[in-house]
């Protein structure tokens, strides 16, 4: 391997706006044959909005009230809708995220459950009433949250994401070069899936919890893979570091570009099959 033609790669590679930590990341990056996308904030542009609210008006008081306290893009979406409907926020005596599946708080002496199916499973809400909603939603590649005041259901709200306009092309161009391409996400199934299809993935692990993400880049690795894990959140940061090739969005958190081997700056994901490109351009010439 010449030094000189992966200076000129890494050199290339970085006008375009991809930023290798070091050469041996460029030369390794053309062995890659699987690639998983995270989904919020990398394949969808991670500025989720509320599109749909059914409750009353106290119930979208507690619910943007106990969401104050969470930083995820899901809670940042209610409290814009909140405001924009001219919400009070009251005070928030406790608050808890509960991890890959919502949050809870203690909002004067009730208690306020906030989230996914599996949270109102997990703590018996009967939520039957919101199941034909729910589903719904989903099926529109929506993602929905549930909310319950003392283990009573009281209202859904749902919230869409926008898909990167570049998206179905990278995705299209990353399977013209052998890789098989793979979404993973903390989100469920059916909204996966729905995102999934637009932009041509066939293949989505959903309902993933935070920790288990470097788990399922492992299992691919033990198939025989080389994966490249692209992310942009602090719950990719460990994925990323497992993967043969971490890439973190640039848009992202410091902590996922700090853990990953590449950083595309902007986002965007058509600078990944570029750097596959200027790879193989690269061993070639070191050939
Ligand atoms: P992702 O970022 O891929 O959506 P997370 O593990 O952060 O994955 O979240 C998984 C699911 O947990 C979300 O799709 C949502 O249903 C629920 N959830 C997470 N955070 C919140 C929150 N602040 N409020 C309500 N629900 C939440
Ligand atoms: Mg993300």
């Amino acid at each position: 391997a010449t030094p000189t033609s992966i200076m000129v790669g890494t050199g290339k590679a970085a006008e375009t706006g991809i930023l290798f930590k070091g050469g041996e990341h460029l030369e390794r990056t053309h062995e890659l044959n699987a690639i998983v996308l995270d989904k919020t904030g990398t394949i969808t542009k991670g500025k989720p909005e509320v599109t749909n609210f059914t409750g009353d008006a106290e119930a979208l008081q507690l619910l943007a009230s106990a969401e104050k306290g969470s930083e995820h893009p899901l809670a940042e979406a209610i409290l814009a809708y909140a405001t924009e409907q001219g919400v009070d926020l009251v005070d928030v005596d406790d608050f808890n995220a509960i991890a890959g599946h919502g949050i809870e708080a203690t909002i004067s002496g009730q208690h306020i459950l906030v989230g996914n199916r599996k949270l109102m499973q997990d703590t018996q809400v009967d939520v039957g009433a919101a199941e034909q909603a729910l589903v719904d939603y989903e099926v529109d590649g929506k993602t929905a949250m549930l909310m319950a005041v003392d283990g009573t259901y009281r209202g859904i709200v749902a919230v869409a994401d926008t898909i990167k306009e570049t998206a179905p092309q990278a995705i299209s161009a990353l399977k013209e070069n052998g890789l098989d391409v793979i979404m993973l996400t903390g989100d469920n199934e059916r909204t996966a899936q729905a995102i999934a299809r637009q932009i041509g993935i066939d293949q989505v692990i959903a309902q993933v919890l935070p920790e288990e993400k470097a788990d399922k880049v492992k299992d691919i690795q033990l198939e025989g893979k080389k994966v490249a894990m692209v992310g942009d959140g602090v719950n990719d940061a460990p994925a990323l570091a497992v993967a043969d090739i971490g890439i973190a969005i640039g848009t992202g958190t410091e902590v996922a570009i700090e853990a990953a081997d590449v950083t595309i700056l902007g986002g965007e994901l058509l600078l990944i099959p570029k750097a596959i490109k200027i790879s193989h351009a690269t061993i070639r010439n070191i050939r």
